[in-house]
Formats: C-alpha cells, sequence, structure tokens
C-alpha cells in the first residue's frame, strides 16, 4: 500500500483523520503540536485535554502495537494566550523522527496512529494491506461500510502467465506422501473429492516463479492449513526449513 492509496482508504472509511509533519520542536521538546484535523479526533472522541492530564491508549495501523500517549492543555508560564493543545509521553515522541508524517484517526471506538514513513516496509501487496486495516476497524463502521458498496462485484481484467500443471509429477507427490500432510506431526486426514480421489495439495519448496525445479525433490504434498501457512504465516520461514529437512532426509 502506497500513500496515496492509504489517503484514498481514510478519506473513505475513518470518521476522522489527520495527518501532520513532525517539526523539530514537537521532537525536542518531547512535547507533539496537533493540527486542527487531529485534534477533532480527539474531541469526536470525547477527550477532553483541559479536563485534567490524561493517558490514553492508542493503536498502530497494520500493527498490534498499543502506545500510551497524554493529550493536555498547556498554559506557558505568565502567558495570556489560549492554551495550546500538546501529545507527549516516551511511547509516542520515541514513535517518530523529524520529518516523518503522522497519523491519528478514529472510527468512534478507537483512536489510530501511523507514521507514514513506515509505508515503504509495508507489505507490497495492497489488497492484504487493505484486509489488515478493515480487519482494525470497528465492526459497525464495518458494516456500515459495506452496505453502501455495490453487492456486484467489480470485474477486471488482465494478462498473465502461468505454469503448466505436471500433472504425473503431482500424483507421484501425492503418492510419495500417501496422501497425507508431509509437514513433520500434522495429523491432516484428508476427504474424498468428488472423482474419488483424496484431497492433498502440492506446493513447491522453491516456487516456480523463482526459478524452483518442477521436480520430485522441490515438491512437497500439504494439507490445506499447512499450505497456507507456508506462504501466508508469521513463522513460514521457520517452516519452510523443517520441511526442507524432512524431504532431505527422504532422498
Ligand atoms: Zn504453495
Ligand atoms: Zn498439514
Amino acid at each position: 500500500m502506497n500513500r496515496e492509496e492509504l489517503i484514498n482508504f481514510a478519506d473513505n472509511t475513518f470518521i476522522k483523520y489527520g495527518i501532520k509533519t513532525v517539526s523539530p520542536t514537537d521532537k525536542s521538546k518531547g512535547a507533539y503540536v496537533p493540527n486542527i484535523q487531529q485534534k477533532e479526533v480527539f474531541s469526536i472522541m470525547n477527550i477532553d485535554p483541559f479536563e485534567r492530564r490524561r493517558d490514553i491508549v492508542i493503536k498502530e495501523l497494520f500493527s498490534s502495537n498499543m502506545l500510551t500517549i497524554s493529550y493536555y492543555g498547556s498554559q506557558r508560564e505568565g502567558s495570556d494566550r489560549t492554551p495550546e493543545i500538546r501529545m507527549g509521553l516516551s511511547d509516542l515522541i520515541n514513535y517518530f523522527e523529524v520529518d516523518d508524517e503522522i497519523l491519528f484517526a478514529t472510527d468512534n471506538v478507537n483512536i489510530f496512529i501511523y507514521n507514514l514513513s513506515k509505508l515503504e516496509s509495508q507489505s507490497i501487496d495492497s489488497d492484504d494491506s487493505e484486509e489488515k486495516l478493515y480487519s482494525q476497524i470497528n465492526i459497525y463502521l464495518l458494516r456500515q461500510k459495506v452496505q453502501t458498496l455495490n453487492t456486484i462485484p467489480t470485474q477486471v481484467q488482465r494478462e498473465i502467465n502461468i505454469y503448466l500443471r505436471n500433472n504425473a509429477l503431482r500424483a507421484l507427490v501425492k503418492a510419495r506422501a500417501n496422501y497425507s500432510c508431509e509437514m513433520p506431526d500434522c495429523d491432516y486426514i484428508a476427504f474424498e473429492k468428488e472423482n474419488g480421489e483424496k484431497y492433498i495439495e502440492v506446493h513447491h519448496l522453491i516456487p516456480l516463479s523463482e526459478g524452483g525445479e518442477d521436480s520430485i525433490s522441490n515438491t512437497v504434498a500439504l494439507c490445506p492449513t499447512c499450505h497456507r501457512k507456508i506462504h501466508y504465516s508469521q513463522n513460514k520461514g521457520q517452516l519452510k526449513e523443517i520441511l526442507e529437512e524432512y524431504i532431505g532426509s527422504l532422498e
């Protein structure tokens, strides 16, 4: 997901959001001065900076991190100007560097924060990132959002290259596994397909798209869950090593 896509998401989803670039004094004084839109995020959530100095727990987008921050009105000594609203605490101040762009947003239940300079290291798959963001939004807002969407799916045409299936090899891998999952310690029991064949999936240890061979030593039989895990789980690297070791031991 890039900056434009995130802003588009924020425009269409959050009740209110605001983005501000961190100034040198925000960082050096340890007191971030929010802009007007960001103040509105807090006022929508009924957080009054003048009530008392309070600490608030906010959530980071794209992660499970929580930050504890303060939100308060600050009056300079001997000054008759209206007090300025500031935000502080180390969770917040350590979260950014000067010139980073900080987003505060609310979905009416939570306050979210995100440092837009992190976007470059975010997953490149935009659909995946968007799903992650939606998973963080409260379910009432999500329901409203879905109700406004067209129920007829959008179609796009694209040209793709696919690899032809080597069905003989697939059959051989399945036979080697005896239609069980080759992930050590998995206790998958195959169900039967309409044609009576037991259901098991075939996975390439080194993807064909990365130059992997379509050979028996580069393929494993996996149950649907283990197959998804090896592609998408947090510890897919570890799972891959376990599988590689197992396949290596067969030869
Ligand atoms: Zn696979
Ligand atoms: Zn399995």
